[in-house]
């Protein structure tokens, strides 16, 4: 069958009866447009399933914290008017495998990615059993039976080249409204994968673009993509539009509300974005779109990493040679850390990290060739926005913010794409920053 919309729901969305209602009035309203449904856990189920895996690794009583899970699922259940039983298969599944790594000691990736599973697995079959509890001929679909393959990275799987065309013949053969589990997928050889934390909004890209649908949306539990993150700044207020490479830049500086690596397979198929309020529908929320209008252009939020480390290269011999930079990158590369944001002058360069990164061997490594600090409770700032690209004006008012509030700027840097500003404050001073950058930029009249 064809659909005409991916409509992904995440945690909070699924959480409770009254929330899966909700879903089932929107689901109900798009029926015309052939809905595939993806869905999260039951919010706060994936937390407890990494809490489960690590206390059955440590020999601790799992027991409990298994009947916390299965109590969350059959409470919704019996609030809905199902069958509490619906879950047992997997409850039981989930106890297995509790059971296995607390006799083994042993919690392999591969291990956790089908505990993690279990989340997904068992909010698919309560949003389907609703859907249809309320007329709609709903059936509840594994990514794997949706076409989902993916490679063998357990925890951070990422799909195959040939997953596209096996999710368009698993759609050929489908009537009815699938509810497909988001975040997973499985690999070749069979075991169940995880697409990291906050995975679902990835797994509605993936479907809706090798689905070619008109639109994905991605219902959560704030109106939009918010001028900052709502929890952090009381004040931020609705974006109504972002382009891809914004959004992008957003999810990467951590913005929770999209997975950073949502926008990929959006932009490849062109299927405009758009982020919704499960519990105000009628709200407009944020659409995210290849191009903007002149008139949708301006500064459009403020992200944070809360938990950043700066590692400073200095090695004046080696500045004007030919592999400077590839050497100090196959130092990260080779031990597998990330790079966040680099800054370089004429005998220095800054790397930004995540603080939890294994930093020892990097720092060892660089060391037989340059001199290296560590400068460690950073926070990175990035400000979004095309409108960076000419708004001169804007620079002068984020840098006269940090100077008003006597905050040095550790580092700061402009991305090739001119739409983001990143800058590195001491992480005591973070709240100070973001609130006045959003008041500067978003409030002054
Ligand atoms: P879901 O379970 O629906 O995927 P998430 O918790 O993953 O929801 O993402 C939504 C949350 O993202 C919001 O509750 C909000 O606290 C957080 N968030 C962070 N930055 C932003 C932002 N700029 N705009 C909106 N929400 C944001
Ligand atoms: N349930 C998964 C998580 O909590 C995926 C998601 O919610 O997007 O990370
Ligand atoms: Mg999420």
């Amino acid at each position: 069958m064809q659909h005409g919309i991916v409509q992904k729901f995440g945690g909070t969305s699924v959480g409770s009866a009254e929330a899966i209602r909700r879903v089932g009035a929107i689901v109900g309203q798009a029926r015309d447009r052939a809905p595939f449904v993806v869905v999260s856990a039951v919010g706060g189920v994936t937390n407890r399933l990494f809490a489960l895996g690590e206390a059955a690794l440590a020999g601790g009583d799992v027991a409990e914290l298994a009947r916390d899970i299965e109590a969350l699922h059959r409470k919704i259940l019996t609030d809905l008017g199902l069958g509490p039983d619906l879950v047992a298969p997997w409850m039981a599944e989930l106890r297995d495998l509790a059971h296995g790594v607390a006799l083994l000691r042993e919690r392999s990736p591969r291990t956790q990615d089908r505990l993690a599973s279990l989340g997904e697995r068992m909010s698919a079959r309560i949003v389907a059993a609703h859907l249809a509890q309320v007329g709609l001929s709903a059936h509840p679909l594994d990514a794997w039976d949706a076409g989902l393959e993916t490679d063998a990275r357990f925890g951070c799987a990422r799909p195959l080249p040939t997953s596209d065309a096996k999710i368009r013949a698993a759609a050929r053969d489908r009537t009815g409204i699938p509810v497909v589990t988001g975040y997973l997928g499985r690999e070749p050889s069979g075991a169940i994968t995880t697409l990291g934390r906050g995975g679902s909004d990835y797994s509605a890209a993936i479907f809706g673009a090798a689905l070619s649908v008109e639109e994905i949306q991605i219902w959560t539990d704030v109106d939009g993509v918010m001028t900052a993150d709502p929890r952090q700044v009381k004040t931020a207020r609705r974006v109504p539009v972002l382009s891809f490479a914004e959004a992008a830049e957003l999810a990467f500086f951590g913005a929770k509300v999209l997975h950073p690596a949502t926008m990929a397979p959006a932009v490849r198929a062109k299927i405009p974005i758009r982020v919704l309020n499960t519990w105000r529908p009628e709200e407009r929320g944020t659409r995210v779109v290849a191009a903007l209008a002149a008139s949708e252009r301006g500064i459009k939020s403020i992200a944070t990493k809360g938990h950043i480390a700066a590692v400073n290269v200095v090695a004046s011999e080696m500045m004007f040679q030919y592999g400077f930079l590839e050497r100090i990158a196959d130092a990260f590369a080779r031990h597998e850390v990330v790079v966040d944001v680099i800054a370089t002058s004429e005998v220095s360069v800054a790397l930004t990290v995540d603080a939890a990164a294994r930093l020892e061997p990097v720092v060892e490594d660089l060391a037989t060739f340059s001199e290296v600090t560590v400068v460690r409770e950073l926070a990175l700032v990035g400000v979004v926005g095309e409108e960076l690209r000419d708004g001169l004006g804007i620079q002068a008012r984020i840098f006269a913010t940090l100077a008003e509030l006597g905050v040095r700027a550790e580092m700061a840097s402009y991305g090739a794409t001119r739409n983001n500003l990143s800058i590195v404050v001491p992480r005591e001073r973070l709240k100070d920053v973001v609130d006045g950058l959003h008041e500067r930029l978003f409030q002054a009249p």
